[in-house]
């Protein structure tokens, strides 16, 4: 690739995709205290593999369609919408929200000694891995097709531009949508939320049945100098169920993760005493 063309196709993608953060990826490590670690780092590795496949899968349906087209360069638009659904990737990767999911509920289950009616949650695992998978690929989906039509058009734009140059700027630069360190985030930040939205399904399903019991969360951070400036005030803070936390920026979160790449966890407690000092008093 000729300088000229270089400069101009990373123009085409300064700025950050997903809201990458400054800290590098290596150095995050999720907290020794965390409950159910080493569960939640197996089902990130294999959410972050089934992610990158997927995105493989669209590269590689991409790349096809741009060899059919070449030589010729005709197209204005490029035909890009059906390279993006790959069913193999998407099953697998509700199935590991799915487990997620249920591993969350099964942590605050281990940690609540008041019985709780859990036979509800199989549904509700259930309808929250569907819907929340519909919207992380649509997500996903609109950030990828983006990058992928500025791409294409230079590709068309720009004599000396190959297909082999599409395909490295889509996948070989720091932002690239079809890149490993895209599908590490991505994973990183699905796991928190399903393990989080566990949490709060149940405690709010807690104070359902026991509705005389004060119920509360609490969110815990790495509380290390890598914590990002929305969650580092809220560490060890807790609120009531139903009631947002407030975040380091004045933001409002009912649990985390608060920004892509966020490692923060929450856990769910009844207060029967009701003397924890709450963050809304
Ligand atoms: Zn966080």
């Amino acid at each position: 690739m000729n300088e000229i063309v270089l400069a101009k196709a990373q123009a085409l993608f300064t700025g950050i995709i997903d809201g990458l953060p400054n800290v590098p990826d290596e150095l995050k490590q999720r907290d020794k205290r965390e409950p159910g670690r080493d569960r939640k780092i197996l089902y990130e590795n294999k959410l972050a593999r089934a992610l990158y496949k997927r995105f493989k899968a669209q590269r590689d349906k991409l790349e096809y369609t741009l060899q059919l087209w070449y030589p010729q360069r005709m197209k204005s638009e490029p035909p890009t919408d059906d390279i993006f659904t790959d069913a193999e990737s998407e099953a697998e990767i509700i199935k590991i929200l799915l487990l997620s999911y249920g591993h969350g509920v099964q942590l605050f289950e281990d940690e609540i000694l008041i019985g709780l009616d859990y036979t509800t949650f199989n549904k509700e695992a259930a309808d929250w891995a569907r819907v929340h998978s519909t919207r992380l690929f649509k997500l996903l989906d609109d950030t990828s097709r983006g990058a992928v039509r500025s791409a294409v058009s230079t590709f068309i734009e720009t004599p000396g531009f190959t297909i082999g140059d599409v395909m490295e700027i889509l996948t070989s630069q720091p932002g690239s949508v079809f890149n490993s360190a895209r599908a590490k985030r991505t994973a990183i930040t699905e796991i928190t939320d399903a393990y989080a939205q566990a949490e709060l399904d149940a405690g709010l399903e807690l104070k359902k049945q026991f509705s005389d019991v004060r119920v509360i969360k609490t969110w815990f951070t790495n509380n290390d100098s890598m914590v990002c400036p929305i969650c580092g005030p809220l560490n060890g803070v807790s609120v009531e169920v139903g009631t947002p936390f407030i975040g380091g920026n004045g933001g409002e979160y009912d649990a985390p993760p608060s920004h892509p790449n966020c490692r923060c966890w929450m856990s769910t407690r009844t207060d029967i005493l009701g003397d924890k000092v709450l963050q809304n008093g």
